[in-house]
């Protein structure tokens, strides 16, 4: 274990123990259910939208530190981005997760920012559902989509 997966141990346990961002807020726009029945994950996101800019994000639930840590460092980087921001956001975090990152260098983990400690994520298969489950949650709310998100 190097000391960099420590520093990433340690911001995800941050995240875990003290989450961002967590309850449901006052007011909501967009509104998703995501279950990861691998593992037991179980959250609601809430969407706050400007137009087409995230002005906010929240989620309350359960799960495991990589589902709870990436819904709450997730929901710091969407504040104010645009939806299609978001999108692109989502992918180089999926290319993270997944290794893909690793085996090209370089690019895809730029402008990534503290979401990088996802990376580690890519050693674990069974854990990359965790990790994207707050994304693919977050976008069936910006898109609309009432029924439960489900990784299976
Ligand atoms: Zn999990």
């Amino acid at each position: 274990m190097s000391d960099l997966n420590e520093l990433y141990q340690q911001v995800i346990l941050d995240h875990y123990k003290r989450p961002r961002n967590w309850g449901r807020p006052q007011t909501v726009d967009r509104e998703a259910e995501g279950y990861n029945p691998l593992c037991g994950d179980h959250i609601k996101v809430y969407v706050m939208l400007d137009r087409d800019v995230i002005r906010d994000v929240h989620v309350e639930g359960t799960g495991c530190a990589i589902a709870v840590a990436s819904a709450s460092m997730m929901s710091e980087a969407l504040r104010g981005k645009t939806i299609a921001e978001a999108a692109a956001l989502f992918e180089k975090f999926h290319h993270i997760v997944l290794g893909d990152a690793a085996n090209n260098g370089n690019g895809t983990s730029s402008g990534i920012g503290k979401l990088a400690v996802f990376a580690g994520v890519s050693k674990f298969p069974v854990r990359v559902k965790c990790a994207t489950l707050a994304w693919h949650t977050v976008n069936a709310a910006i898109a609309g989509r009432h029924d439960t998100v489900s990784t299976e």
